[in-house]
């Protein structure tokens, strides 16, 4: 799990998630210093979100309703999402 550069201070799985979804800065809760998801992680969040998704709803769906198929597509982006805290880095942009 990632953590601030400034003071070591690891960040909360639930903050780092949320800001996986839109890549927004991290402000560490103990000095304020701000991070950012760097380009590396970006393209991992994508390898583990997105284009799971694609490939399930695109290629690999075994069924032939629509919508099923978009209901399991969206687990299997929202699980990609869940293990991105894991793997991403964030650096830091301001003290
Ligand atoms: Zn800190």
């Amino acid at each position: 799990m990632t953590k601030c550069d400034c003071c070591s201070n690891p960040f909360k799985w639930g903050e780092i998630l949320k800001k996986n979804f839109i890549y927004g800065p991290i402000t560490c809760r103990n000095c304020n210093c701000v991070h950012k998801i760097d380009v590396p992680s970006r393209f991992l969040t994508t390898l583990f979100s997105v284009v799971p998704f694609l490939l399930f709803g695109m290629i690999l769906s075994p069924f032939h309703n629509i919508f099923f198929t978009i209901v399991v597509a969206l687990l299997i982006f929202v699980s990609g999402m869940l293990v991105t805290p894991f793997v991403v880095n964030y650096k830091l942009v301001s003290k």
